[in-house]
């Protein structure tokens, strides 16, 4: 008996039902469609995730799941890598076609991709990738990006009419090897943003609506911009939500809701969103090298010492420890934040980016393989383009968090320290120090935060001087940088 053709909707980072092109394809196509998610054991293993990513997907794959059941149609989810499950998918029916978006990702997904690619082709099935939000493939200049990028968010979304989706179903479990799916994906944690396209949605109403108004105003401060901040970033990350619908309901709000400038500033963030993912699109060396290969010859060296007081929020700079405690136990911290963090680790303690980037993206509830690491050599000043910024932790603490409320929820052993303190603790008069039961010999930073920023910069500004740096710089110009006339 002949099988029956079907086509297969492949889910990865997109995870949502509406703004979907493979799944409209797919329906357009008229065949039955098997929609898979796959929880692919390389991927979970692979130090970049942590189990807050797998709770944030499985929360958006029941949100989705519910949907389709409510026209009748259903889910299939896999605890096995691609490699395993088109196999088996095509032993039981003839696929003639796979429907996924384009993913910009790690070299790891990208290998999967190039076995994707490869199976499709022996097998003779179509592959159909389409793009994803403003992102476009094989560029060599930024000339028309701006351009083109409008000219998608403005393009109606792609709605999905799921009363014409005929599902097939088949059970995961018959694939030798599937494993259940983790108990601790399954398990909610209030700490963390809830995933999902519904909570998507209400993170995007209740900031376009109203909180919106104080986005500019709050965006530096650790503790204000948790509320005054959009907190989209997950929801776009993993796909609840397409950038081109949170665009365009910006757009809608501003019409009715009005707060025109914090609603530019927010706009111009969007575009950023595309602008970084684009550079790793174009340029995926900047997940393993120095982008400014001129770089290469600056040791930054390996403390490891240094790297675990970093990562465990004990440098004893009280602002840098708020910053990762809080981000550890909740998932999320705003820029500014995020890039004093990286700056501190690369030149107050001046080690090298790379050994800092998995421990943020496995705490990132948002990590987004594009933006992270474009963003982190930024900050890190191996562009050799950008102007470069040594945060000062204790100014940044002073201007940010001035009577130290974020310190002190997020280092509670400074809990007590008088606010004309809490930025340096060290410096209290150590009776003062002895009454609240601390010694001032143990408060001092692991490191003289004004002297190793000044080592930090006499080293950098030299090195910017050298030929390479400048001849990287050039052709990182020629390829990343959008020309101002545009
Ligand atoms: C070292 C470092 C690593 C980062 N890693 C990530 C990451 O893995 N994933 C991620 O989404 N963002 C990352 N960012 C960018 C930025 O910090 C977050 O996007 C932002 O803090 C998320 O909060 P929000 O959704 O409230 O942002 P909002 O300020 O409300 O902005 C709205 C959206 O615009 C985008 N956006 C905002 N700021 C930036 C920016 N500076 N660059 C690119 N896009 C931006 C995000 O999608 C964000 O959700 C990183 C920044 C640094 C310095």
């Amino acid at each position: 008996m002949s099988k029956k053709e079907t086509s297969v909707v492949w889910f990865k980072r997109d995870l949502r039902l509406t703004d979907h092109l493979p799944l409209k394809k797919a329906i357009a196509l008229g065949k039955p469609v098997i929609l898979i998610y796959c929880f692919d054991p390389k991927l979970i293993e692979d130090p970049h995730y942590d189990r807050r990513h797998w709770r944030f997907v499985w929360e958006s794959l029941e949100d989705m799941s519910q949907e389709l059941q409510r026209h009748g149609q259903q889910l299939i989810v896999f605890h096995a890598g691609m490699p395993d499950v088109l196999p088996f998918l095509k032993n039981a029916w003839n696929v003639t076609h796979l429907f996924s978006h384009e993913e910009t990702g790690l070299k790891i997904t990208y290998d999967t991709d190039l076995w994707v690619k490869q199976y499709c082709k022996e097998e003779g099935i179509l592959w159909d990738e389409s793009p994803y939000n403003g992102i476009q493939r094989r560029l060599s200049h930024r000339k028309n990006w701006v351009k083109n990028w409008h000219a998608f968010m403005y393009e109606p979304v792609h709605d999905v009419d799921l009363s014409h989706l005929k599902t097939t179903s088949i059970d995961p479990s018959r694939l030798t090897g599937h494993l259940p799916i983790p108990e601790a994906f399954q398990m909610s944690n209030a700490h963390f943003q809830r995933g999902g396209r519904e909570m998507a949605l209400k993170y995007m109403h209740s900031f376009l609506n109203g909180r919106v108004k104080d986005y500019s105003r709050f965006i530096s401060k650790p503790l204000e911009s948790r509320r005054s901040c959009s907190r989209l970033s997950p929801y776009l990350a993993w796909g609840n939500l397409s950038l081109r619908e949170v665009y365009q309901a910006r757009l809608r709000a501003k019409a009715s809701v009005g707060y025109k400038q914090p609603s530019a500033t927010f706009a111009a963030r969007l575009q950023w969103h595309d602008h970084f993912v684009q550079k790793f699109e174009s340029e995926e060396r900047y997940e393993f090298e120095n982008i400014n290969k001129g770089y290469n010859t600056l040791d930054r060296g390996l403390n490891e010492m240094y790297l675990e007081a970093w990562e465990k929020g004990e440098t004893r700079v009280p602002l840098v420890d708020a910053c990762m405690r809080c981000l550890k136990s909740t998932g999320y911290i705003n820029f500014r934040m995020r890039a004093m963090l990286v700056s501190f680790l690369t030149h107050h303690l001046w080690q090298d980016w790379k050994q800092g980037a998995i421990h943020l993206a496995t705490h990132f509830l948002d990590f987004e393989p594009g933006i992270h690491y474009t963003q982190f050599q930024m900050q890190a000043g191996t562009t050799g383009l950008n102007t470069l910024r040594i945060y000062n932790p204790i100014k940044q603490s002073k201007e940010h968090d001035p009577k130290g409320l974020f310190i002190k929820q997020w280092v509670p052993e400074l809990a007590a320290v008088p606010e004309q303190y809490i930025h340096e603790p060290w410096l209290m008069p150590p009776l003062e120090a002895q009454i609240l039961g601390l010694q001032v010999k143990d408060l001092l930073p692991i490191v003289d935060v004004t002297k190793a920023a000044e080592q930090a910069r006499k080293k950098l500004w030299a090195h910017k001087k050298h030929p390479e740096v400048r001849s990287e710089g050039q052709r990182i110009l020629k390829k990343h940088v959008i020309p101002r006339s545009f």
